[in-house]
């Protein structure tokens, strides 16, 4: 579904993604691990269009390749971000709307669907994570677990090929980490094609098909989640690995 290569970005003198290639299988679920700072959330940023790489290629199945330069316009950089919706790892919800407003804000201002369709979809997706109830809830009234599901259900309503994930539990206390991986499972189990930035990494094994180790903003190992979680070929996934398994 997706082929990134020769990705490169910096904030000014810091080289933060160094010659990034990634590649996503449609249906599959690409788990991006390492350590802080490594470069995993400016990935994320970069394929949803909220950083503008420096260098790099990036290409959806269907799509023309979008060659980062000086030159590349904005209708190309549009073409990338509508392919991918993210959830963040704070949540990022609008905090004076309410659910149902915060669902629906994407399709209908930005996307120009029929209102009346957008609201349907958004109380079915609301529905399915067990949250039809709150839909008239501000974001304040909501548990951590609960605003991120409606995190998802956010992304999920715009309809988009890829789901990028950056954290999503990181902000939670530890007894509402499982609905959110719980719905995230599902998600994976349905045939949603993901990129998923954790630190959970039993969680990766269990539903990454592949696996990124980065470590100073380069790629140093990626493939099978099994191989590269379990016997990486690479010192420093390894050692990686190895701590927090
Ligand atoms: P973490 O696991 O802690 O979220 P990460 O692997 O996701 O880390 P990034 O958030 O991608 O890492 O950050 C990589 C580097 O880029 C860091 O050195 C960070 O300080 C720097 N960086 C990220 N965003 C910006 C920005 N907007 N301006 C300047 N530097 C930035």
């Amino acid at each position: 579904l997706l082929r990134v290569a020769g990705l490169n970005k910096s904030f000014g003198d810091n080289e933060v993604l160094r010659s990034i290639d990634l590649s996503v299988e449609t249906g599959k679920v690409l788990a991006l691990i390492g350590p802080s700072g490594s470069g995993k959330t400016t990935v994320l940023r970069c394929l949803n269009g909220l950083e503008q790489p420096d260098a790099g290629t990036v290409k959806f199945a269907g799509g023309p390749a979008v060659s980062f330069t000086e030159k590349t316009t904005r209708r190309e950089k549009e073409s990338l971000r509508t392919r991918s919706a993210m959830v963040f790892q704070g949540y990022n919800l609008f905090p004076h709307k309410t659910v149902l407003q915060n669902v629906t804000e994407g399709p209908i201002q930005v996307q120009k669907r029929p209102k009346a369709e957008a609201i349907a979809e958004a109380e079915r997706l609301l529905e399915r994570v067990g949250l039809a109830e709150k839909r008239d809830d501000y974001p304040h009234q909501l548990s951590g677990g609960q605003q991120q599901r409606v995190g998802i259900v956010r992304a999920l309503a715009q309809q988009p090929s890829l789901l990028l994930f950056d954290e999503p539990t990181s902000a939670l206390d530890p007894e509402l980490v499982g609905d959110v991986l719980t719905v995230i499972k599902e998600l994976a189990e349905e045939g949603w094609t993901m990129v998923l930035v954790t630190h959970e990494l039993a969680f990766a094994r269990e539903v990454a098909d592949t696996v990124a180790f980065m470590d100073g903003g380069v790629v140093v190992e990626q493939g099978p989640a099994q191989e590269v979680l379990r016997t990486p070929k690479q010192e420093r996934t390894r050692s990686f690995v190895h701590r927090l398994l």
